[in-house]
């Protein structure tokens, strides 16, 4: 099944994220995850995809396990960073291969420094809306793309980044998934304004439960916003103490998804860093 389909069931539901191992223990622990979240029935499981091809073939062989070995429905990332349209399309090629019919298509950060200069490969592409189309264009493929609540650090407003995901979606995008965020009125206030602009494609939000302060950390950088201070205030006293630390960060998450839930959103997209404990217990304790 596509990963529209898979949203279109009218509930709430989740996915989960994960990243390609870089070694055995890594496989080891991502393949723990993936069996302890599989009976949960997440609606897809996407794996990401390292800048200029780096995790090119542990992201074609994750995700291909998952299509060949588990019951999930598998969704491959894919970036422009450094490649030709040829090299472009015979990783879409296979991703084909291996039974893989749903992407997201991210342009990628410049190796190194992510806020570094853009440069895109001479014979490669600039924007995440012509990857679209090459995506779609190569076959029968459902087709994702990266939502900002925050706008994209590039962008010089909000309304020029929602007119620029409004355009990545008509260019053959189902739907988009959104960094993270912990203040929800960001996530809402964009889906309003893809409601304004006549686009009603799912948006998921993006959630990340935040079991320790490196989580937390991660969780700053990774969104492009200062966690909001009633969050740290509560989390940063607990620094010293792993379970009181985990247990309020899970709630200031579970807490975050019910409002969301509340709102209507289609899934909640986990950034489960190959974990599943955390996911587990946020999406059990949300009933989905
Ligand atoms: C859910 C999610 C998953 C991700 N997965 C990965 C991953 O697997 N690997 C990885 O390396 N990175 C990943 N990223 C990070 C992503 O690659 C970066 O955030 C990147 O900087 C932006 O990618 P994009 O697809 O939104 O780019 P684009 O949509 O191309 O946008 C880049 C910038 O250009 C602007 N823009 C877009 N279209 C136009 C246009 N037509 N004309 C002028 N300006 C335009 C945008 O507003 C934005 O400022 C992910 C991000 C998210 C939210």
């Amino acid at each position: 099944m596509t990963v529209v389909d898979r949203l279109g069931t009218g509930r709430t539901t989740f996915s989960v994220e994960f990243f390609p191992p870089r070694n055995d223990e890594e496989e080891r622990v991502l393949w723990r995850a993936v069996r302890e979240l599989e009976p949960l029935d997440p609606a897809f499981v996407s794996v990401t995809y390292g800048a200029g091809g780096s995790s090119r073939d542990r992201t074609i062989r994750t995700t291909g396990r998952i299509a060949q070995e588990t019951t999930l429905t598998p969704m491959a990332h894919l970036t422009a960073v450094d490649h030709s349209v040829a090299e472009l399309r015979n990783v879409i090629g296979w991703y084909a291969a291996s039974g893989v019919r749903n992407v997201l298509a991210v342009r990628g950060d410049p190796p190194g420094d992510p806020n570094g200069e853009w440069i895109s490969h001479p014979e490669g592409l600039e924007y995440a809306e012509e990857l679209v189309r090459l995506v779609r264009d190569l076959g029968d493929f459902c087709v994702g793309v990266a939502a900002f609540p925050h706008g994209h650090p590039r962008s010089a407003d909000l309304d020029t980044d929602a007119d620029h995901l409004v355009r990545k979606i008509r260019a053959g995008a189902g739907f988009a998934i959104a960094q993270l965020f912990l203040d929800p009125e960001y996530f809402l206030r964009l889906r309003d304004r893809l409601a304004a602009r006549g686009c009603d494609a799912p948006l998921l939000p993006g959630v990340m439960p935040i079991t320790t302060p490196r989580v937390l950390a991660k969780f700053g950088e990774l969104a492009g916003v200062p966690v909001p201070a009633a969050i740290s205030d509560r989390l940063l006293p607990l620094a010293d103490d792993p379970a009181a630390f985990r247990q309020a960060g899970v709630e200031v998450v579970t807490r975050l998804c019910e409002r969301l839930i509340a709102e209507g959103v289609p899934a909640l997209h986990f950034y489960t860093l190959n974990r599943s404990k955390a996911t587990c217990q946020v999406v059990s304790d949300l009933g989905l």
